[in-house]
């Protein structure tokens, strides 16, 4: 889509430039059509759902009613074993989109994720407020050091990644590449970092559909009891909880 877009605005402006050293137009049209083109980057790299630099798994085409919870930020040292629990009375799968540093910081929890049947994928090292204008080779660093750590401790290296904040952008699309991992993105966002919740749950409530890939955060203290509700109002609804590999289809890990 991105490719698109570009060469769409490279031949409008050609024609623009060519235009007015005929006379025929005005250097003027050149600001509208840039103005577009930043407002159509700008939207795109923060919408990951809209696949504009890269594809992104954000949902599956289903009518079974089907779901997935993913959690990113962790491990927190209190509030995912707590998080674990509850989803394990629940007998309910999850993936866990760890940042390195926190992986590092809480190995034994990164163990039980694994040994309760959930899935582990990577969320960047650093979850730094800058990683979409960090460089292609240091985004390439984040993620393979975050690879690294949790190989090292589960056995198990992921090839999903979350991107940090969902922003989307060329450096990132070549670092995907250049470390063969796969984006994966979210269709419902529950908010739960930014709103009470009460306000999260009539949004879960209202929004979920089938094939939704839920987004929460598992250094949110509020995110156990969003889910307590969340399970309860779930398998009243009879919405069914399955990992995310098993609703998109996709391995989670390296052979
Ligand atoms: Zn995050």
């Amino acid at each position: 889509m991105n490719d698109k877009v570009n060469i769409t605005t490279i031949i409008i402006v050609m024609l623009i430039l060519t235009g007015s050293y005929f006379n025929f137009t005005s250097l003027y049209y050149l600001i509208p059509v840039v103005l577009t083109y930043v407002i159509i980057n700008a939207v795109g790299s923060s919408r990951i759902q809209l696949n504009y630099f890269f594809p992104s798994y954000c949902n599956a085409t289903t009518t079974k009613k089907e779901i997935a919870l993913t959690f990113d930020d962790g491990p927190h040292p209190v509030i995912t074993p707590k998080l674990i629990e509850l989803l394990d009375s629940y007998n309910t799968p999850a993936t866990f989109f760890c940042t390195g540093k926190n992986a590092v910081a809480n190995p034994k929890i990164v163990t039980t994720i694994i040994n309760k049947g959930h899935l582990i994928g990577n969320h960047s090292y650093g979850h730094s407020r800058f990683f979409d204008l960090f460089s292609s080779k240091n985004m390439q660093k984040e993620i393979l050091d975050t690879n690294e750590v949790i190989t090292t401790i589960t056995g198990k290296t992921p090839r999903l990644f979350r991107p940090p904040y969902g922003v989307t952008n060329p450096m990132l699309s070549k670092a995907l590449i250049k470390t063969n991992m796969v984006s994966v993105g979210w269709s419902l966002r529950s908010y739960d970092t930014v709103k009470s919740s009460k306000k999260v749950m009539a949004k879960l409530t209202d929004d979920t559909k089938a094939g939704d890939i839920v987004l929460f955060h598992d250094t949110n203290p509020n995110v156990i009891t969003i889910i307590e509700d969340y399970l309860f109002w779930l398998q009243k609804n009879d919405f069914k909880i399955v990992s995310l590999t098993s609703l998109l289809n996709i391995p989670a890990y390296e052979d």
